[in-house]
């Protein structure tokens, strides 16, 4: 818990084109439970991590 290692250069969390509802989305995983989050997962794996993936799996912008 707490927030994400990666926040301040996340692709994601920094995106202000996404909708509104991805909010919850970085409240739940950026600022909570980071370790469940799939781009979370895909770089401290050392795996390429896809620009418009968000952390619940899905892609978006
Ligand atoms: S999207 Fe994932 S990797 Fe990016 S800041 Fe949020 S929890 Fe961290």
């Amino acid at each position: 818990m707490g927030d994400c290692k990666f926040l301040m250069k996340c692709p994601f969390f920094n995106n202000l084109n996404l909708p509104a509802t991805v909010e919850v989305l970085k409240k739940t995983y950026c600022k909570g439970t980071y370790e469940r989050c799939e781009r979370f997962r895909l770089r401290t794996a050392g795996k390429e991590v896809p620009k418009n993936l968000w952390p619940n799996g899905e892609t978006g912008n």
